[in-house]
């Protein structure tokens, strides 16, 4: 009965910093043998507040692991041109193991060319076709962060995916499509919902697993919820100055089996799968040891 289940609330930010913990380590290890440390070079195109909190965060991650990072802050004026110059630059740089540019880009400068600037075994935030490819095959090297930080918290709270029915709202690039990719190659069953699906509510309430980025605050009803659902909300919208989630957060509470909070939850378990896509790309370059493979094989 929905009113006997007791929600666990799971606050990313617990689990983020347990893998930053083991990261630290397997950093002091390879110090220790000789080697450096990693480098995550992050680019921030124009002068967005927000952006610029975002990659201060990313470098406090950094620092916390023991890895190292630099920024290049251009000018909103900075023409497509020059931003592929910098990033052929970086990939050139042997010094340099990730490489993120931090969305949204001004309108002048496509996405995806950026994307596909970037050298793929550099691409912390695994944008560039040939990692999405690969993804789609099942023998990623990298991943985009955010879907890396929903499976990481699926799977270190027990949640069983083989065999049941996952939900995915949004279809993104960065997040619907990789996560409901890696969904399905656990072998869950995988419907994508999206602007235009019809009786959404109706998808959701059959959702074992629920993962909500659509970016519309409080989209998803306590009675969109199956009861025990694993509910991942990964939307961030402001609302009256205040981030608010995908998911009506009090309303889920007594029906959800587990929930992220949209503070504190998805948001620190990115900046983590960021960090270990650096640690990754580095490894695997200066072949220390053989990268994670993403997924098993999908059959
Ligand atoms: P996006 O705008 O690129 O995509 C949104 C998707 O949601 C689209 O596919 C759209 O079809 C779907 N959608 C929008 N409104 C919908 C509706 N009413 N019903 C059904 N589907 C709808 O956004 P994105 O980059 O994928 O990000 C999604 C959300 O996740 C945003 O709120 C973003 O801020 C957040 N986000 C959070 C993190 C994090 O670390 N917590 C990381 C990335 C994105």
């Amino acid at each position: 009965m929905a009113d006997t289940i007791k929600t666990v609330v799971v606050e990313g930010l617990g689990l983020a910093n347990q893998l930053r913990d083991e990261m630290k380590l397997e950093i002091e290890a390879l110090l220790a043998a000789g080697h450096r440390a990693p480098h995550l070079v992050v680019v921030l195109v124009g002068d967005d507040p927000a952006s610029q909190s975002y990659i201060k965060g990313k470098q406090r991650a950094c620092a916390r692991i023991g890895a190292t990072s630099s920024e290049h802050i251009l000018p909103e004026s900075t023409s497509q041109q020059e931003l592929v110059a910098l990033l052929e630059r970086l990939n050139d740089d042997d010094g340099v193991d990730g490489i993120l540019v931090q969305l949204p880009l001004p309108k002048h400068i496509s996405p995806e060319t950026i994307a596909e600037a970037i050298d793929p075994a550099k691409d912390a935030d695994a944008l560039h076709p040939l990692n999405f490819g690969r993804l789609l095959l099942g023998n990623a090297k990298l991943i985009s962060c955010t879907p890396l930080g929903v499976m990481a918290v699926l799977e270190r709270h027990g949640i069983e995916i083989a065999g049941k029915h996952a939900v995915v709202i949004g279809r993104s690039n960065i997040v619907g499509k990789p996560v409901s990719i890696l969904l399905q190659q656990q072998h869950a069953t995988v419907t994508m919902c999206h602007s235009r699906t019809r009786d959404l509510a109706g998808f959701c309430r059959s959702a074992d697993i629920l993962v909500a980025a659509a970016g519309n605050p409080h989209m998803v009803k306590g009675d969109w919820i199956r009861p025990g659902a694993a509910v991942m909300d990964v939307g961030v919208s402001e609302v009256d100055g205040k981030l608010v989630g995908d998911v009506d957060f009090d309303a889920a509470q007594g029906i959800a089996g587990l929930i992220t909070p949209s503070r504190r939850g998805i948001g620190p378990m990115t900046i983590t799968m960021l960090l270990r896509n650096t640690l990754n790309a580095y490894l695997a370059r200066k072949n220390i040891e053989p990268p994670r493979n993403g997924a098993e094989p999908a059959s």
